[in-house]
């Protein structure tokens, strides 16, 4: 019998959609006030126009990253015809400089804002140094304890079945809130050849190592040629699976990323790539395109991004960074909780807003979107991810837990008891 007050299925569909809608409702508004570098590419185009006059640098000088490399910036002078600073400001980064090497791609410049509060600029605070690295604190050069997991040159192994080789001290730019500080001496210093094989000697010697992930400073600062010779190298090793690369080029000079490149690292798969997104802003049509060209070598892309205070410690900027790396076809990986390096205490956060984070990524948007936040944990002891609570207790045969919206369910936890005969 039909009861009129019952509502359809149709209906109740609808009615269910209404509640999700409301669900998203603080990010749709709170998306908007967050740009993409897309979004304010003819702003960097002039600053560009304005970096190439300064250098008298032709499109094609430009779009060259060695440069790029070559004319990074590293000084208070070139750099306050780019930047409004204070005289407060530029002495700071002079007494910084004096500790901490510092230097930004013409290219990466061109994404900061001359103006404006720079201490509410991500950019900025990732490249530029303010006072807070001078405060003394608890940290510690090495909080990974990597000295001690070093079983040969260039080598850190923390795993059973993968490690890293470090190939060179060399990156794009020097970040403000680099963790491996105390490798990034005053002088580029690319490992010597027979370091590299040592390391590579090491991984053929050892068979249960399948997956050896090239990282340092910035693997792609090397030449193609020594780029193609680690990896064939690396291929010749029966018992390597796949190879990675860990880079920030993509990010800080996306010039880097030539059709060259991409048709010498195709002769290299199964090989990912992982870089260091941190915040919408680094997302311009160039990172974009670099992005691209990887993807369509049919490399997988991942982002390892780091949760840094009053850079992106926010759970709506994580959120639109990660849906602007998918449209990128990079896959967000990690988001690294910072650790206690000196002269980067100022950019930690709790642990507690990492997994604020992730509460507004499960559920309220897709599992592609939603890496997984992690604590390196002290002296090497590994990576540890982290979760809000879905667990909230276990009875007799039944689990309680708790949706992405909150509702409590308890559900059956129990083996079937059914027998094959
Ligand atoms: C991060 C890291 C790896 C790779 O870890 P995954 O979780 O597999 O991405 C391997 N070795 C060392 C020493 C590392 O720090």
């Amino acid at each position: 019998m039909a009861d009129v007050m019952q509502k359809t299925s149709r209906e109740i569909s609808l009615e269910r959609a209404e509640v999700l809608k409301t669900r998203i409702v603080p990010y749709l508004e709170a998306r908007e006030e967050i740009p993409l570098g897309l979004d304010l590419q003819d702003e960097i185009r002039e600053r560009q126009e304005n970096l190439k006059a300064y250098f008298n640098a032709t499109e094609d000088e430009w779009n060259d990253w060695r440069w790029q490399i070559r004319n990074r910036i590293n000084d208070v002078e070139t750099l306050s015809k780019f930047i409004e600073l204070t005289d407060k400001q530029k002495a700071d980064i002079e007494k910084v400089g004096e500790k901490f090497r510092w230097s930004i791609s013409p290219y990466f410049l061109s994404v900061i804002e001359p103006g404006g509060n720079h201490y509410e600029n991500p950019i900025y605070l990732q490249s530029i140094p303010t006072g807070l690295e001078l405060i003394e604190g608890i940290g510690e050069a090495d909080p990974m304890g990597e000295e001690f997991t070093n079983p040969a040159p260039c080598i850190t192994r923390r795993y059973p079945d993968r490690l890293v080789i470090n190939v060179t001290n060399v990156c794009g730019m020097y970040c403000r809130h680099c963790q491996r500080r105390r490798n990034i001496g005053e002088v580029d210093a690319s490992q010597p050849s027979e370091n590299i094989q040592a390391a590579i000697d090491y991984v053929a010697a050892n068979p249960e190592i399948r997956d050896v992930l090239i990282t340092g400073g910035d693997p792609l600062t090397l030449s193609d040629e020594k780029i193609d010779w680690i990896l064939t190298q690396l291929d010749n090793i029966p018992h390597l699976e796949y190879k990675r690369i860990g880079s920030r080029m993509p990010v800080t000079v996306p010039q880097r990323i030539t059709p060259e490149l991409c048709e010498m690292l195709k002769k290299h798969h199964p090989l990912f790539i992982n870089m260091q997104f941190n915040h919408p802003l680094e997302i311009t049509e160039e990172a974009k395109k670099a992005c691209e060209m990887l993807a369509d070598a049919g490399i997988p892309l991942g982002n390892q991004a780091v949760l840094l205070r009053g850079v992106n410690d926010d759970k709506f900027v994580m959120k639109k960074l990660n849906h602007g790396l998918l449209q990128c076809r990079v896959r967000p990986y990690y988001i690294f909780h910072a650790k206690g390096v000196v002269g980067t205490l100022h950019f930690r956060t709790s642990v507690d807003i990492g997994i604020e984070i992730m509460e507004h990524l499960i559920g309220y948007t897709s599992g592609l979107a939603r890496p997984q936040f992690i604590i390196n944990a002290p002296l090497g002891k590994g990576k540890t991810p982290m979760l809000p609570e879905y667990v909230i207790s276990h009875g007799r045969d039944t689990i309680t837990i708790r949706t992405w919206e909150g509702t409590i369910i308890e559900y059956p936890n129990k083996d079937a008891e059914a027998e094959y005969e």
